[in-house]
């Protein structure tokens, strides 16, 4: 296992990080608690030490089962790091009560990474209107937390925006191939970088897709030029750990055999270390990705705001990557969780575009948007989608 410093507190990080959003499962849907111990603490002795949970994930189970799995004396070789879920916040004092409540279910005394859940722009004004910046400084101080961060899924104004708006240790965002140009993209993991945030990268494979063992055919063809040969999941990440930015990736493993080759790749997968021609080849895969899109957009969010609240770029990422990726049930339910607004707090379907065309003059990609937006409502807004809503909102702990 490779290591690399958090830049502020110089804690070596192991490069592959845990995530635990998608443990292995039983039939009935449940956290297959025994197995997932085992591989986590396999993973441990192997060497990867910052393990990631959240309040939500496997509906509040993930965290409990991360305390079973370190309370046998694994507490101390990691470092575990959990969020604070931004959209169930209403108050300064709901802060703490979460974050008492994650203490407990982890079974420690403090969280070593400790993140605002899913920012963007609205969100984190809400949360610092609530006083975040004071809980997060009284939980520093009284060690219930150690580093400050958050994750991020919006906008590269709204990034920067927060990154200088805390004195944090470390952010997590959405990085890959295809994201270079998406959300805080490059430009954000550099502008987090120059500001000494150690960086977290979550979504290396956008899903899984970037790693389907077959690929879209034109991007296999890509692949085969390549001298050294490498599967799918190794160019994806060996692209991602090739920036001397990025500090931990997290992989959402569940699999044991996918557990160990990540640990295989994150054994070599040192900083600048492929070449110019590897380089060129990732570029030419993600042209041939972008092809697939069914629209040009490039999440830059200069259309935004729409004054009848559509997220515009949010819309256009899920129905690209349905299109991408042929992943359809996915895809929708994607979508549902995210216009719906049950996080952000404000819903931003597609439909509720009323065709005014405001955003159309603003977009540099010349994209026709309300006739996209259209096209995105016919497919992704179909009898079910109140089912997925309702669906979302229980996998969350949503009332
Ligand atoms: S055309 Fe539709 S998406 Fe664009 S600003 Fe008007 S309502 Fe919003
Ligand atoms: S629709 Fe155009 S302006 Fe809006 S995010 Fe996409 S590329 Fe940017």
């Amino acid at each position: 296992m490779l290591y690399r410093k958090m830049p502020k507190n110089g804690d070596e990080l192991s490069i592959l990080g845990f995530g635990l959003m998608r443990l292995p499962v039983t039939k009935e849907g449940r956290i297959d608690a025994p197995r997932a111990v085992r591989q986590i603490q396999d993973a441990i002795d192997q060497g990867i030490n910052y393990l990631d949970t959240a309040w939500p994930y496997h509906a509040g189970e993930s965290e409990n089962v991360l305390g079973r799995a370190l309370a046998d004396g694994y507490r101390d070789k990691v470092k575990i790091a959990t969020k604070l879920p931004s959209w169930m916040i209403k108050s300064r004092t709901d802060m703490d009560t979460y974050l008492n409540a994650q203490l407990k279910k982890l079974q420690t005394d403090r969280i070593d990474y400790y993140l605002l859940h899913a920012l963007a722009g609205q969100p984190w004004d809400q949360l610092e209107a609530l006083g975040v910046k004071d809980f997060l400084d009284e939980a520093k101080a009284d060690g219930r937390i150690v580093n400050a961060g958050f994750s991020f899924h919006g906008r590269l104004d709204d990034f920067k925006r927060i990154v200088d708006g805390y004195p944090w240790e470390f952010c997590q965002i959405q990085y890959n191939y295809l994201d270079e140009e998406n959300q805080a993209g490059t430009e954000g993991l550099r502008y987090a970088a120059s500001r000494d945030l150690g960086i977290v990268i979550m979504e290396p494979l956008r899903g899984g897709n970037l790693g389907l063992p077959t690929p879209p055919a034109d991007v296999g063809a890509v692949w085969e030029k390549a001298a050294v040969k490498r599967t799918p999941v190794e160019w994806a990440l060996r692209w991602v750990w090739n920036h001397p930015e990025v500090t931990v990736v997290l992989s959402g493993m569940n699999e044991e055999a996918h557990i160990e080759e990540n640990l295989a790749i994150a054994s070599e997968a040192l900083p600048n270390s492929l070449t110019e021609d590897e380089l060129k080849l990732v570029e030419a895969a993600s042209r041939k990705y972008k092809t697939l899109m069914k629209v040009g957009c490039t999440g830059c969010g200069y259309c935004m705001p729409c004054p009848s609240d559509v997220h515009i770029p949010g819309c256009f990422e899920v129905y690209n990557k349905m299109h991408m990726f042929g992943n359809e049930q996915e895809g929708k339910f994607m979508y549902a969780i995210r216009m719906s607004g049950m996080i952000s707090g404000t819903p931003g379907w597609a439909s509720q575009c009323v065709q005014c065309g405001e955003c159309l003059e603003k977009c540099p990609q010349q994209i026709e948007i309300p006739d996209v937006l259209e096209s995105v409502a016919e497919e992704l807004e179909d009898a079910d989608l109140e089912k997925r809503v309702a669906m979302g909102k229980k996998m969350l702990n949503i009332e």
